[in-house]
């Protein structure tokens, strides 16, 4: 290393440290591809069968714990011109589950950090070298990771998740939500997210120890104060989850995610 990297004589300590190459980033080699195809299967305004869009909605490199994968979302639209349905652009429910928008770490890996921060407290330094035995990821990255999931509140209360969902509500009518959980370490699902489909805005998360009707409907409780009306939930097929959409989104259409 030290050979392919000399320092420049006659230069001072800080500048030769400036010189000092980084190593260069090395390259993220997916081994897997994957083509998500959109959660419903049908237009909700009109029910008819969506016609796939030519191109990916959203194309992106994710390393989770155990791979590397490349994944994009395919999306579709309502079939009719005339029906609201062909302007929307209904996405996968899988792809936003592996990755936060824009990160290319998978949620096993935020969820794997959440778990160590609330269960036993562990500070990033000692959660950093457990990580990166199985992730690329530098240590400054692991508390930025911490706080998306570890916030229960209502994101788009935050004024620029409100600007980023108005056009969107606007344009559909209303919002489209995924609701999902994940299971820190393969257990029961603990960590759920609400998600608006089409912008792939997280609402909402949280820890939720019993995956029963009455802590989902709280949960959900949040969804009835927006300014825009619910118009799908597209839901894990969790048995809690039924009774409490059906409580708090009573006019809301409600349907498996297709994966399941
Ligand atoms: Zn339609």
């Amino acid at each position: 290393m030290g050979q392919e990297f000399p320092l420049k004589l006659g230069q001072c300590g800080q500048d030769a440290s400036a010189e000092a190459p980084m190593r260069p980033p090395k390259r993220l080699y997916a081994q897997q591809r994957i083509i998500y195809p959109p959660a419903l299967l049908t237009c909700p305004p009109c029910g008819d069968l969506l016609v796939m869009c030519h191109s990916l909605a959203w194309d992106q490199t994710v390393q989770t714990l155990d791979r590397v994968l490349s994944v994009a979302s395919r999306p579709g639209h309502g079939p009719h011109v005339t029906c609201a349905g062909s302007r929307l652009r209904l996405l996968s429910a899988q792809a936003p589950r592996r990755a936060l928008p824009g990160s290319t770490y998978g949620y096993d890996v935020v969820v794997r950090i959440a778990w160590w921060r609330q269960e036993s407290r562990a500070p990033y330094r000692e959660i950093h070298p457990e990580l990166a035995s199985q992730v690329r990821l530098a240590q400054s990255h692991v508390g930025s990771l911490y706080p998306p999931v570890s916030l229960p509140l209502l994101a788009c209360h935050a004024r620029q998740h409100r600007d980023h969902l108005a056009p969107v509500a606007k344009e559909q009518g209303g919002l489209l939500i995924a609701l999902d959980g994940l299971a820190p370490q393969g257990g029961e699902p603990h960590i759920w997210f609400i998600r608006e489909r089409t912008s792939g805005f997280t609402l909402r998360s949280g820890w939720l120890a019993q995956q029963e009707p009455p802590p989902f409907a709280a949960f959900l409780k949040p969804l009835q104060h927006l300014e825009w009306p619910i118009l799908a939930v597209l839901r894990d097929k969790q048995k809690g989850l039924v009774p409490a959409v059906a409580t708090v989104l009573p006019n809301s259409h409600s349907q498996f995610c297709q994966a399941h």
